[in-house]
């Protein structure tokens, strides 16, 4: 699964999940621009530990502005732009009676709306160049929801209704659209959780084990490769098992 002269943007790569995949892009020989929203030092030891042609570009993925200027960006620093991962994410987690206003739209802006700016400023030169591989990070919330996660349930199970529309769209230009739905995964996203709250996801995985950052990131290897060439429209559970049914 060579990727030795692709361009690739991970949005959200300079920690976790993100960063797992831009090392797991890189390894495979593409160009990686690690998008960040603040931690400059995290991104730019992102960067650092790729190894290939790379660049941190920061970015708040709910402007959607700024996702048009970024996507400008790593055009005009790799010269083209054929893969792009959707992967930045937040979390406000409260019961549906107790969640403000503010925390809603902040998770909805970020996860849903961010994923669409950025789908929307990467499919035109896609489309140019007639390819393009489009890879948007849900989550088993989106398929299930989960108590006190009104708000990002509502997030990914949008970015998987994006995900089918879009490949829908897009597909005669040989552009596919794909999501992951991670299950739990070990990340800061996930250290804020009580080690009840962990033990309690723990049994529900029929696999019994915790996922690792690396078991997403070869997922959307696979995704960003000319071997899921006739792969469009998936979304794919990374998650033991949870989702099995
Ligand atoms: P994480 O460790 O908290 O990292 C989040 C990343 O997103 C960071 O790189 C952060 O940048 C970036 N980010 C946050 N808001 C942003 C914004 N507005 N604009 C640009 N970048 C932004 O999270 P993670 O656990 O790796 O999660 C990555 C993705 O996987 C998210 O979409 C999450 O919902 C999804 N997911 C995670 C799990 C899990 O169990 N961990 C399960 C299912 C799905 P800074 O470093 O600058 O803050």
């Amino acid at each position: 699964m060579s990727l030795q002269g692709k361009n690739a943007l991970v949005t959200g790569g300079s920690r976790g999940i993100g960063r797992a995949i831009c090392l797991e892009l890189a390894r495979q020989g593409a160009n990686v621009a690690v998008n960040y929203a603040g931690n400059a030092k995290a991104a730019e030891e992102t960067v650092k530990a790729l190894g290939a042609q790379a660049v941190a570009i920061q970015a708040d993925v709910a402007d959607a502005a700024a996702c048009e200027a970024m996507v400008k960006e790593v055009i005009s620093t790799f010269g083209s732009l054929q893969i792009l991962v959707n992967n930045a994410g937040i979390t406000r987690d409260n019961l549906a009676l107790s969640i403000s206003e503010a925390d809603f739209d902040a998770v909805i802006d970020t996860n849903l709306k961010g994923t669409f700016h950025c789908m929307r400023a990467a499919i035109r030169p896609m489309m140019k160049k007639r390819r393009g591989r489009i890879i948007s990070i849900s989550s088993v919330v989106g398929l299930m929801g989960n108590a006190g996660q009104i708000n990002y349930a509502a997030s990914k199970a949008g970015v998987i209704g994006m995900t089918k529309s879009l490949a829908r769209e897009v597909a005669s230009r040989h552009i596919t659209v794909n999501a992951v739905a991670p299950g739990f995964i070990k990340t800061d996203m996930t250290a804020v959780l009580s080690d009840s709250v962990k033990e309690g996801i723990l049994h529900g995985i029929p696999l019994g084990e915790l996922g690792e950052a690396e078991d997403v990131a070869n997922a959307v290897l696979y995704l960003a490769s000319d071997e899921a060439s006739f792969l469009n429209g998936v979304n794919l559970p990374i998650d033991g098992g949870v989702t099995c049914y």
